[in-house]
């Protein structure tokens, strides 16, 4: 897929020297892996048996009815064990780990669900686990950094930059280099040197070929658009790769945040506030100021929240094979209610962000189109954000006479 680890004028490997071995040697692996039919099965069997592949895809008649517009169906990625697309990457990561011979993985997380995605799978296949997070980050989501030390996973603070997912993808990648001998390191994304954009593109588009089959199954047809959230990059990889090419228009919807202020989305797309760069082992386009720092990202969603993107994307993006939009923080929270209330489904606020892109446009579609929004996640973790947009007074008081010890 990839020439040399470049999608175009992005990707490559920008790694310091002491990584290239072991960097060599896991393209070799991967490469053998998956071209081993045994590794395939077993990947395979891992989605089925602990994550409870395939999800669904679910038609919303009553939402589609609602906007009078086209069919809206949901591939249902917030059913994954863990509630969440980042199961399928670190199955496929971790069996790779297992075959490669090493006892430990570590992993960069910015809200978490990947630093639990990682744990869990560490616990299943007996690997050692540590996890690097902004001490930022760890203050924000600790009840995730609860269940990964549960998990029995080491959660290491990281303190530099701005103490979030950019810092602790740096701090990982420090270990590697004085690790790789017995390590690996996890990514959680579709971003980072070669070959990680691929091979976690690869495990995601599980995604985009169950929904193949299931559109011929249910509808008859194949999908008029496809609408993924875009942090990194994974879950719309995931689900855009197999229909690159095909009639079906693809649209990814960034964190639009709170407007285009410099620090207030994570918008890398429709923006002069991001560049070409190269950071954190590959080129991409990055959030950067005029002397090329890191910018600071803002979203309602944690796991938006990113500088970098997939260069794959960005390739893609550029060839016109797929379309960038954003959504709001607002649009967001308003689309969120909507499901829920139509439908009966919680959505992730990540995910929300490409229902709201959906919901736009769905209703000037004919009611004969079909569209596929991805729910790359669950919302029941979002309740402390969501209980704050909505402005839910007495889930604030059920949290202040909880901290209090009134049961
Ligand atoms: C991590 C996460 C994302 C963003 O990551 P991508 O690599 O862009 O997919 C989106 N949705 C959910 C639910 C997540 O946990």
């Amino acid at each position: 897929m990839s020439d040399h680890g470049y999608f175009g004028q992005y990707g490559g490997s920008f790694i310091p020297e002491i990584l290239y071995s072991s960097q060599q040697q896991l393209l070799k692996h991967y490469r053998e892996a998956m071209a081993d039919p045994s590794f395939i099965a077993d990947v395979k069997r891992e989605m089925q048996q602990y994550s409870g592949r395939p999800t669904p895809l679910t038609h919303c008649a009553n939402l589609s009815a609602q906007l009078g517009g086209a069919q809206i169906y949901l591939k249902r990625e917030d059913l994954n064990h863990s509630g969440a697309h980042k199961m399928n990457n670190v199955i496929g990561q971790g069996l790779l780990t297992k075959r490669m011979g090493k006892k430990r993985v570590i992993a960069e997380t910015g809200a978490g669900q990947h630093g639990v995605a990682t744990a869990l799978i560490s616990a299943r296949l007996g690997l050692e686990c540590t996890i690097y997070m902004g001490a930022h980050d760890i203050e924000r989501q600790y009840p995730n950094v609860f269940w990964m030390k549960q998990l029995g996973a080491t959660v290491v603070p990281v303190t530099t930059g701005s103490q979030t997912l950019k810092d602790a993808l740096d701090e990982a990648l420090r270990d590697w280099t004085s690790s790789f001998e017995d390590t690996h390191y996890l990514i959680g994304t579709s971003c980072g040197c070669e070959p990680f954009p691929e091979m976690v593109a690869g495990f995601q588009s599980v995604i985009g070929e169950e929904v193949k089959e299931q559109a011929m199954a249910q509808i008859g047809a194949m999908p008029d658009k496809i609408y993924a959230c875009v942090g990194g990059g994974s879950n719309a990889c995931g689900i855009f790769l197999p229909f690159v090419g095909t009639d079906t228009e693809l649209i990814g919807i960034e964190a639009g945040g709170r407007g285009d202020g410099v620090g207030e989305h994570a918008k890398r797309f429709n923006t002069d506030q991001a560049k070409f760069g190269i950071s954190q082992g590959y080129a991409t386009m990055f959030l950067q100021d005029d002397q090329g720092q890191l910018a600071p990202t803002h979203s309602i969603s944690a796991g938006l929240d990113y500088v970098g993107v997939s260069p794959i994307l960005a390739d893609l993006s550029d060839r016109g094979l797929v379309r960038m939009s954003s959504a709001l923080d607002t649009e967001v929270v308003a689309a969120f209610k909507q499901l829920m209330l139509a439908e009966g489904i919680i959505a992730a606020m990540e995910s929300s962000h490409a229902i709201a892109g959906g919901l736009r446009e769905a209703a000037s579609l004919d009611p004969s189109q079909n569209i596929v929004i991805n729910v790359s996640g669950r919302g029941d973790k979002d309740i402390f954000t969501i209980a704050k947009a909505l402005e839910d007074e007495p889930f604030k008081d059920f949290l202040r006479s909880y901290l209090e010890g009134q049961d």
